[in-house]
């Protein structure tokens, strides 16, 4: 019997991950994929972490999509030859009392993923942070880490060329795709383009990037940004979210809110970072923020991946490979993300 096949409309890291899934379970896959201003992916942190940094709550589902993220790009870095993820944990200075209390109570209910009273500054060259800040304590949050989503969508669309399955073209709907089913992967690009996806929630963010000299490279800091090490003293801190202007480039309004942020971690002098490179793009954020992944409204072999907000790595693994068995006609799609919702008014 043939191979089902079928068509992913926009490679982004959504359709990047449900593509890779589907191929490895045996499906004929068809990328199209058409560039444009705005996209989420090439401006991703790509980080994933299991807790909600304001609640200190974990977040949705995060005990199966934590191992089902890990066991994907495990399994992507050894089939595409070159690592991806980079496990750092992330960590917070308490500076206040109530923020103290706040993390050692959250560290109590949830100490897999918490701990209120981290002692590894020192080792992780925290100290001047520390003096600068008058850091009571330090917050730490495991299991966290980034994905190199860059490298990582660029492996997959280099291994599809190489395998002729990647069109260079806008899809629309009178593509003729014979007996293909299509999933529908195009981020914030689907709101204009189709009724049941107009609840998109879009949320623009703005991050920079810079060099850092003797920057910590060991930990991720958060305050009002993040501080992420890339590696060889290049950093990244971020990120914004506006709900009103989606603006797909840099403004003026997100540099100015990243310079305060970095202002706040750096000091009035930047600690001599240099070389800053502003990005912007735009979150595929869903109108109950939770993901749209099942069949779309219409039927006829087309099904929806999106809404994937900012948490595009920990998510995209465990709901493809759910996606994917509702495809084959088995398995079960989270009422929570599932498209049915679609269809149904907002109350
Ligand atoms: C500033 C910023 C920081 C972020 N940081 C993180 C982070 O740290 N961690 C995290 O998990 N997530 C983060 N995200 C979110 C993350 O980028 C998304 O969750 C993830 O990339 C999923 O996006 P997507 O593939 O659904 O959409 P997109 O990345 O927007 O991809 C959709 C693609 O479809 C293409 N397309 C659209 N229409 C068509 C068509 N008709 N034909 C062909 N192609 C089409 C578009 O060109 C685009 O490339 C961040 C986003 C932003 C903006």
């Amino acid at each position: 019997m043939d191979s089902p096949s079928v068509v992913i409309v926009g490679a982004g890291l959504a359709g990047t991950v449900l593509g890779r899934t589907l191929q490895k379970r045996g499906w004929s896959v068809q990328i199209f994929q058409h560039n444009k201003p705005g996209s989420a992916t090439p401006v991703a942190a790509g980080l994933w972490n299991p807790i909600n940094f304001f609640r200190l709550t974990p977040g949705w589902r995060v005990e199966e999509a934590l191992p089902a993220m890990r066991d994907f790009f495990e399994a992507e870095e050894k089939d595409l030859g070159q690592p991806f993820l980079n496990h750092r944990p992330y960590v917070q200075p308490l500076l206040h009392h109530e923020h103290r209390i706040h993390w050692q109570d959250a560290a109590s209910k949830h100490p897999r993923w918490l701990d209120a009273d981290w002692q590894g500054a020192g080792k992780a060259g925290l100290e001047r942070f520390e003096r600068a800040w008058g850091v009571r304590a330090w917050g730490l949050v495991r299991e966290a880490g980034w994905l190199d989503v860059e490298a990582y969508v660029r492996a997959c669309c280099l291994r599809w060329q190489s395998q002729g399955q990647w069109v260079d073209a806008h899809w629309n709907e009178e593509y003729p795709r014979g007996h293909a089913h299509v999933v529908d992967a195009r981020g914030v690009f689907a709101q204009h383009a189709d009724r049941f996806l107009a609840r998109l929630k879009p949320a623009q963010g703005e991050l920079v990037e810079f060099t850092l000299p003797n920057g910590p490279s060991s930990v991720m800091i958060k305050r009002d940004l993040f501080l992420q090490p890339l590696g060889q003293d290049r950093y990244r801190a971020g990120a914004t979210f506006e709900w009103q202007e989606c603006s797909p480039v840099p403004t003026a309004q997100g540099q100015a809110k990243l310079r305060a942020g970095l202002v706040q971690l750096l000091g009035e002098d930047l600690s001599g970072a240099y070389d800053f490179e502003y990005k912007a793009g735009i979150r595929p954020a869903a109108h109950d923020r939770r993901p749209y992944v099942g069949a779309h409204p219409h039927g006829n072999q087309r099904w929806v991946f999106n809404g994937f907000g900012a948490k595009g790595v920990l998510l995209a693994p465990l709901l493809a490979g759910e996606l994917a068995a509702a495809m084959e006609g088995h398995g079960h799609l989270n009422p929570e993300s599932d498209t049915k919702r679609l269809s149904r008014p907002l109350c």
